[in-house]
């Protein structure tokens, strides 16, 4: 699809995708269909699979053949490089179509649909040069009758659990680094948000992955997702969701095969802003950071920690910020902030906008939806007054929802920042650079930012902290973490004898 062609607004009749098997899609047959109303227009886009137990066995047996067989794994580092750099190519020019999907079920603005994209075809880049990289370490300490290395491979069949807020961002943060090393996979996105993980199964396919190396089952997280979690046959995991499923996981692994498991979880991620910052940046950047994605984000900035002597006309500042952005029709070229992605999360976010208001919070700027006559929106919200122990300061909302809470020290500011079960992400505003390096080194998240928030790229590690999550996605972190180590002890000449 042509980007000056493009007819912004929703076919008109929902499009059906078979799952994706063995190098090709597998029509619905007899199984049931799952119709996805667009969040943001209210019509149906989309019928998907909802796969079957038998589904994902033949989905895990199909990456086991491909994995055992080393189809793929078997391959030069510069092979699999190619067949990386080739999807990046593929998926420059069908950026567009994957775009207007993504838009279309999730309810993102399309501008950032395209951004986000963009973005995925440099992970694939990216991981194409770690393919050719990745190596071991040897020992050449150990004396003259010994050698010893250290190998790096694949971990086998990876199982890949996707959440709704960036379905393909999120995949494209994993699966090219996945597939560096010589792994193969099933992945299974949101049941809400399946088609773009479709596409990029068949786009892989196009750029000369061999068939099996990377299935996609489509369904419900109870049934499908439950099922691969169980599998006794798949050999590593990676589950991007809620805290409370990711425990399920833990648990699905412990009574399964003690499949490894990678976890990035909830959060609940503070914004400090000191009264020496740029205040006009920081403001632009907190409601940049609780704003984008609607606050559907594991690493929106939901906290504002601010110095007590500006905190007030901060708040304002910031409320003055939301009450520009542009909250409207995801297909619009202008519209910032899209729809909420799906009813529940709806329903959450208007829940807590109750509670804050309840528990004594005062609304500054938003709380309400907003009627553009069809789909769901909420105005970015801002609630002052806020103390710690109340939900919206302690509770992973999940929306445009923004608490603020005032402090003096440097110190209250790191305990506050802390004063969480979660540990992904936080930012530090300030042009004092022994305050940004202390707060950075004392605050305890996974990604950092200073005097700017939400940036990444291939490059850096992504993950958290505390009960945010286990393990590293992206950058060298994110390809070590799809192997494993193997030590190889080798004997020069001939060994000391045991029996004389
Ligand atoms: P979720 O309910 O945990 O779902 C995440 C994925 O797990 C979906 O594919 C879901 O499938 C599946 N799932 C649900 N129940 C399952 C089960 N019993 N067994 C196996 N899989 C199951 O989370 P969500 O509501 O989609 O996403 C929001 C959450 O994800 C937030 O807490 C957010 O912080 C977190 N998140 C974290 C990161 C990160 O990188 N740390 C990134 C994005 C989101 P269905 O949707 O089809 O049911």
């Amino acid at each position: 699809m042509n980007k000056a062609t493009l007819q912004l607004s929703p076919p008109n009749e929902p499009r059906t995708f078979g799952f994706y098997l063995d190098g090709a899609y597998v029509a619905a047959g007899d199984r049931e269909l799952a119709t996805r109303n667009s969040p943001g227009h209210g019509v149906p886009v989309t019928k998907t699979v909802k796969c079957t137990g038998d589904d994902v066995d033949a989905a895990v047996a199909s990456a086991r053949a491909a994995f055992e067989d080393r189809r793929w794994s078997g391959l030069g580092g510069a092979e699999r490089a190619a067949v990386l750099l080739k999807t990046a190519e593929i998926l420059r020019e069908r950026a567009e179509e994957v775009a207007y999907w993504e838009t279309l079920e999730n309810g993102k603005p399309i501008s950032q649909a395209r951004a986000e994209v963009a973005g995925c075809v440099g992970m694939f880049e990216y991981a194409s040069g770690l393919a050719r990289s990745l190596h071991g370490d040897s020992f050449n300490n150990l004396g003259d009758g010994m050698f010893g290395i250290v190998t790096r491979e694949p971990v086998g069949v990876v199982g890949v659990i996707t959440p709704w807020n960036f379905p393909f961002l999120i995949l494209c943060e994993r699966v090219p680094y996945i597939l560096a090393s010589g792994n193969t996979m099933v992945a299974k996105p949101s049941e809400v948000t399946s088609v773009t993980t479709l596409m990029l199964a068949e786009i892989m396919t196009q750029a000369g992955l061999p068939d099996g190396v990377f299935n996609v089952v489509t369904g419900s997280g109870r049934s499908v997702g439950q099922a691969l979690i169980d599998h006794m046959d798949v050999d590593m995991l990676s589950f991007t969701g809620s805290t409370a499923i990711g425990r399920a996981v833990v648990e699905a692994a412990g009574k399964s095969n003690f499949k490894k498991l990678g976890l990035e979880l909830g959060g609940k991620n503070p914004q400090i802003v000191f009264a020496d910052a740029d205040l006009e940046d920081a403001a632009d950047g907190v409601a940049f950071g609780i704003g984008f994605n609607t606050g559907q984000c594991c690493v929106s900035g939901s906290r504002l920690i601010v110095e007590r002597s500006v905190a007030d006309r901060f708040s304002q500042m910031v409320a003055d910020k939301f009450a520009k952005v542009v909250v409207g029709d995801p297909l619009d070229e202008a519209t910032q902030v899209g729809a909420i992605t799906t009813d529940t999360q709806n329903d959450t976010i208007m829940g807590y906008i109750a509670k804050g208001q309840d528990e004594g919070a005062r609304l500054v700027h938003g709380g309400e939806q907003l009627d553009f006559g069809r789909g769901q929106y909420i105005a970015p919200t801002l609630f002052a007054d806020v103390t710690r122990d109340m939900a919206i300061a302690r509770e992973e909302i999940f929306g445009p929802v923004l608490a603020v809470m005032p402090f003096d020290t440097v110190d209250e500011a790191i305990e506050i920042a802390n004063d969480t079960e979660y540990g992904l992400a936080a930012s530090v505003w300030t042009k004092n650079i022994d305050k940004a390096l202390q707060v950075s080194r004392r605050v305890r998240a996974g990604r950092f930012w200073v005097n700017t928030t939400l940036s990444g790229g291939p490059e850096l590690p992504i993950g958290g902290m505390k009960q945010s999550g286990w393990g590293r996605e992206a950058g060298v972190y994110g390809v070590e973490e799809y192997t494993q180590v193997k030590s190889v002890h080798i004997e020069i000449g001939k060994r000391d004898p045991w029996i004389a």
